[in-house]
Formats: structure tokens, C-alpha cells, sequence
């Protein structure tokens, strides 16, 4: 199967699309035609069967074996404790617990095996040479790169993120992450400049020896293993007996870059029972906005808020809707993205009579609310991302079981935390995540140990243009070298 640019005719292998990262006309690749999977014979998978199932599928220049060895050596793997996700059932919704590997955020499921995608594409093309990752981040994207890439000895990480629009956990677990090759940069700006920056650089470095490689939800190798946990998560509903096999439920899903719930979309075309899929959004409400009325505008304020992770205006992968909404009309859609561009505008007629999606959004204090309540009614702890799905859920209309997706662990956020739940926020962060834990009853994460304790050195804080400047350069010694 081929994969195409949303912007032309432009056909890759699904292996050169993961090494590629962006199609060469500025473009994002798309899958040409989604292979059904079927979803009876699934039932009593594990994670890493479902995986090796929909990898197979969809990268089918891959060989089987070489996938069935990466899926065992990330899903069946000390990266993920308990196990790669968890799932908890209330009546008539459960959460998908997306946060159990090594950086607390759904991100981990990609970005654990994306380095190993793409050193088995490196083999499968003939490259022998290695990558530099250049990377924006709002602030879980940076974390799990950084964990992911420290497994490929050869490569180099350069990450870019806004130094006001992250946690103070975010901050520390990025800066803790850093080694020779690993270098984290805080931006005096917004995410969508950190994107821009990226974007920049992507389009004007030519290297000879290395090879650029974007982590971002825009490359097909973190799709992939974001539509495997949707697949996973039906399956788990009907083994434990929520559903019957073959019932229809919806998902709301926490939504920024629309890369998440752009996954739970292919899941659904490759025949998994999902109806409604909602969109859930935080005060930068731009996807929410586009659903409802058609009109997608980008020349917005940018809020800074407690779920920081969707404080996004540009959401990137939005792209490959339009590209099904365009009727697959890549010339068309090229032009709209022009337009939008110069305009910072794109209506589209369709979107209110399509049926697939819905949206909602929450407001600070409806988040903060939610967490509180849904501590004190049900016992279960979310963090701000989750909440604000856990608030559209409850002011959507649902005709079946729900899946929310639980997107991070709370003691990332504890600020807000603390905020919601009236625990005073005193003592060093170590204390504080700490006494967070016996309020909640929930044990203490081990993995977060090291970033509790962890000071942050005095940080330097680069505009746009230095930033450019020092990376242009050290990626221009790494690629001499
Ligand atoms: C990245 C992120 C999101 C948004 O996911 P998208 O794929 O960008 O829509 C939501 N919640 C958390 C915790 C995240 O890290």
C-alpha cells in the first residue's frame, strides 16, 4: 500500500513516509486506501497481538517478523507499568488510560517505538546514516522524544518549547532528559512559534551525512500505534463484559493537534464499532469552533491554560480530514491551504452535516470543577487534559457506552491539581507530589522520583531568530562530523 501527500500526487512506501516525516510539497501523508480489520477475531488479544495486527496492516512494507519483534520489545517491556494501558468502567462511560510508560502521557505509546520504526526503515531503504530530531513541543511530545530517542545511540534530539506555556514537572522531566545528544531549548514564545521555528528549519537545512526526522503527530509512525489503542481498547470493552461484541460506543477524546482523535477516525474506517467521535477542547477552542460551524480561523489569541498540552491554534493534523472533506481533491486542498495562510481563514459547508464528529469544550473553572467532582463522586483522579474531555462527555449527547481518553498522569499537572482539589501547594515539588498522593489515595509513581528531586539549572530563554541561528549551527557541525 502507498501513501499519499494531502497537497499532490505525491506516493511514498509507508517505510519513507516515517523517515520523511512531511511530504516534500509541504504536504501530510494520508493513507490511500484503509485496509478493514476484523475486530471479532481480536476479542481475546493481548496488546501486543492487536499491534502486531494493525502495524501489519497499515506499514506493509515492513516485514511481519522484524514488526512482531519491535511491538514485544516496547509493549512487553519494563517502558510500561502496569501494562501499556489500563482501562477503568463507570456505568456508562470508561476511561482509556493512555499514561502508564515512561514520560506519564499518551505520547509514550508512540513515541517508545518510533525510534525503532525508524531505524528498521533506515535498513529497509539502504540509509546508513544518522538522524537528527528536531522537534516543537507543548510539552509531553518533548519528554517522550527525548525518553524515546535515548534508545538510538546514534541519533540526536533537538527539542523547542514555549518557556511560559508548560508545567514546572513538564519543564524539569525535559531538562532532566538531556545528555550530549539530547538538547532541550526554551522559546520566548508560543507553541505555534516553536512549530514555525521547526517547520522553518525542516524546509531550509540540506545535510549530507545526516538525516532529518520529525517526532511530531504528523509523521504516519505515530499514528500507527495511537490507532492500535483504540482497536485494543473495543476489544478490552467486550472482554470484560461492558459491551457485547459488536455494540457501537463513542469516544471523546482531549483534543490540540487532532492527531489522537485523527487515530480514533481510522480506527473507525478500518471497521472498529465506534459512532460519534467528539472533540473535546480547552479554552483555545479553534477545533471546536471549525466543527460546529464550518469556519476554521487561526487569527486568535493564544490562552495559556492548565491543560497547556492543547493550548494549540495551528492544529496541524487537521489536514488530513480536510484532505477526506475535499473529497480527496489534493489540488484543491493546496489552494485552501494557501488561502488559509494569507488569511488565517477556511470555511468549509460540509462539516455541520457530517456526522462522524461532534465537539464541546471546557472553560478553567469548568476543568478545575471537574476534577473536583469526578474526585469526590466516583474516586477517580484526572488530570486537566482528561478533565476536559470528562466535562464535554457530560455536556454532549452519548447513545452508547463512551470511552473518554485519559491522556496524562495527574501528578504532571499537579499546580492545577492542588488548585481543584484545595491542597495547599507548599514545600518543594518533591513534598508536594508527595502529599498530593496520600490525599488521593493513589501510590506515588516511581518513575517520577528523579524529576521530583530534580533542580533546574538557570535556564536560557531564546527568541525565534537565536534559536534558529544555534540550531542551524550545531545541526550543521553534527552533519560535518
Ligand atoms: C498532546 C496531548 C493532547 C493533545 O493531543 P493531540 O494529538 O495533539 O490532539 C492532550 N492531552 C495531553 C496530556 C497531551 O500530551
Amino acid at each position: 500500500m502507498m501513501v499519499k501527500s494531502t497537497r499532490s500526487d505525491e506516493r511514498v512506501t509507508p517505510s519513507m513516509a516515517i523517515l520523511n516525516g512531511l511530504a516534500k510539497d509541504g504536504g501530510l501523508y494520508v493513507f490511500e486506501s484503509i485496509p478493514k480489520i476484523d475486530i471479532k477475531q481480536l476479542t481475546n488479544a493481548s496488546y501486543t497481538d492487536v499491534a502486531k495486527v494493525v502495524f501489519g496492516l497499515l506499514l506493509d512494507d515492513f516485514s511481519q517478523e522484524r514488526l512482531n519483534d519491535i511491538i514485544d520489545q516496547t509493549y512487553n517491556s519494563n517502558l510500561f507499568h502496569p501494562a501499556p494501558i489500563t482501562m477503568t468502567h463507570h456505568k456508562n462511560h470508561s476511561y482509556l488510560n493512555l499514561y502508564h510508560g515512561e514520560t506519564l502521557a499518551f505520547k509514550d505509546m508512540a513515541l517508545s517505538i518510533l525510534p525503532k520504526l525508524i531505524q528498521e526503515a533506515k535498513q529497509i531503504n539502504g540509509i546508513d546514516k544518522p538522524s537528527i530530531v528536531l522537534t516543537a513541543t507543548s510539552g509531553d511530545t518533548g519528554s517522550a522524544a527525548l525518553a524515546g530517542f535515548q534508545q538510538n545511540k546514534d541519533d540526536y534530539v533537538f527539542v523547542l518549547y514555549p518557556t511560559q506555556g508548560v508545567s514546572s514537572f513538564q519543564e524539569k522531566q525535559m531538562n532532566q532528559l538531556q545528555n550530549d545528544q539530547c538538547t532541550v531549548y526554551a522559546i520566548d514564545g508560543n507553541f505555534d512559534d516553536c512549530q514555525t521555528i521547526v517547520k522553518t528549519l525542516f524546509q531550509s537545512i540540506t545535510l549530507t551525512n545526516t538525516t532529518l526526522v520529525s517526532a511530531n503527530s504528523i509523521n504516519i509512525g505515530r499514528l500507527v500505534p495511537q490507532i492500535t489503542y483504540y482497536v485494543y481498547a473495543y476489544t478490552k470493552l467486550v472482554q470484560d463484559h461492558v459491551i457485547p461484541q459488536l455494540e457501537p460506543i463513542d469516544v471523546v477524546v482531549p483534543t490540540g493537534n487532532f492527531g489522537n482523535i485523527y487515530a480514533a477516525y481510522i480506527a473507525k474506517q478500518m471497521g472498529v464499532p465506534f459512532d460519534t467521535l467528539t472533540i473535546a477542547s480547552n479554552t483555545n477552542n479553534v477545533l471546536h469552533d471549525f466543527f460546529q460551524t464550518g469556519s476554521y480561523t487561526i487569527k486568535r489569541p493564544l490562552y495559556k491554560t492548565i491543560s497547556p498540552s492543547m493550548d494549540i491554534i495551528i492544529s496541524s493534523n487537521l489536514e488530513r480530514y480536510l484532505y477526506t472533506l475535499f473529497n480527496h481533491d489534493a489540488s484543491a486542498l493546496q489552494q485552501a491551504m494557501t488561502t488559509l495562510q494569507s488569511t488565517g481563514e477556511l470555511h468549509i459547508d460540509v462539516v455541520k452535516h457530517q456526522t462522524t464528529f461532534d465537539s464541546g469544550m471546557a472553560t478553567e473553572q469548568e476543568t478545575l470543577q471537574t476534577i473536583k467532582d469526578t474526585f469526590l463522586n466516583q474516586g477517580t483522579v484526572i488530570d486537566p487534559h482528561t478533565a476536559v474531555g470528562t466535562y464535554v462527555y457530560h455536556h454532549t449527547p452519548h447513545n452508547h457506552h463512551t470511552i473518554i481518553v485519559a491522556t496524562a498522569s495527574p501528578f504532571k499537572f499537579i499546580d492545577a491539581m492542588e488548585d481543584a482539589l484545595d491542597i495547599e501547594p507548599s514545600g518543594d515539588l518533591q513534598s508536594r507530589l508527595q502529599r498530593f498522593a496520600g490525599h488521593v489515595h493513589i501510590p506515588f509513581p516511581a518513575r517520577i522520583n528523579h524529576i521530583a528531586s530534580y533542580t533546574l539549572e538557570q535556564k536560557q530563554i531564546l527568541t525565534k531568530d537565536e534559536a534558529m541561528t544555534i540550531i542551524r549551527q550545531k545541526v550543521g557541525i553534527i552533519d560535518e562530523n
